[in-house]
């Protein structure tokens, strides 16, 4: 269309709820991850540079379990190993696919995925292989929101791509308001002012500080993974 976005490199962020099927035990579904690297391959091929970050709250997440008694710095580290487990599901997946990939973790975990080096990220991604980030930042009290904003920032990625339950953001809570209005675009300052929670409000400034674009968009609505990614208009764009 008309419209269209051309991206060079993205950051695709996966929350771990994205690869669990709803009310299943499991914590990941074969399926859904397949469906998930389908529709990657096919964005892949039109030439975009691909990174993810996979999140870990299919497994855990550090502050619930903070909440019930747990130190919260270990349970951060758990939550970061959670991701390295989808991490791993997700490069299988692709693989399956055909679609070249490599895993790099922040915390080593030399013999399942490459150390988080930066250069060697960027170089990947130069050269047509998609990039998935575990392990989070590596550091706990942080989110996989605010490693898409640092990765997508330090690849300098045109844009974080997040595949979330919503299709974008509203002027108010579209579950409570029914008359709730779905935004195209708006800026990191109407939300702020408006306090519309788009991510938490470390990985949100981090965008807005390095002037990385932020498109929200529903993850459950088949092919709309690589609409994204291949800049069709979808969601809610969020930039300065
Ligand atoms: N986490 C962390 N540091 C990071 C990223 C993640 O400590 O840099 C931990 C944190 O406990 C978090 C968990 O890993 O709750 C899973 O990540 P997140 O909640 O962001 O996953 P998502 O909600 O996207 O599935």
């Amino acid at each position: 269309s008309e419209n269209k976005r051309s991206f060079k490199r993205v950051v695709l962020k996966l929350s771990g709820e994205a690869l669990r099927e709803v009310g299943s035990q499991d914590n990941i579904s074969p399926e859904i991850v397949g469906r998930i690297a389908l529709e990657i391959k096919e964005a892949h091929a039109a030439g975009v540079e691909i990174a993810i970050v996979v999140g870990g709250g299919n497994f855990w997440r550090g502050a619930s379990a903070s909440a019930r008694g747990m130190d919260r710095a270990t349970a951060d580290y758990v939550g970061m190993m959670a991701t390295v487990m989808n991490a791993l599901a997700v490069q299988s997946a692709l693989e399956v696919e055909g679609v070249p990939c490599v895993v790099q973790s922040a915390i080593e975990m030399k013999n399942v995925a490459e150390p988080f080096i930066r250069r060697k990220a960027s170089r990947h991604l130069s050269d047509g292989r998609v990039v998935i980030f575990a392990a989070g930042t590596g550091s706990p009290f942080f989110s996989t929101d605010t490693t898409s904003a640092l990765r997508a920032s330090e690849m300098g990625a045109c844009a974080i791509l997040k595949a979330t339950m919503v299709d974008g953001v509203y002027n108010a809570d579209p579950k409570k308001v029914p008359d709730a209005v779905r935004y195209e675009q708006i800026s990191f300052r109407r939300c702020l002012s408006d306090q519309l929670a788009v991510m938490d409000s470390t990985a949100f400034s981090l965008c807005m500080d390095n002037n990385i674009p932020i498109i929200v968009f529903d993850l459950n609505e088949h092919g709309n993974i690589t609409k994204a990614i291949t800049g069709e208009p979808i969601g809610t764009i969020v930039t300065n």
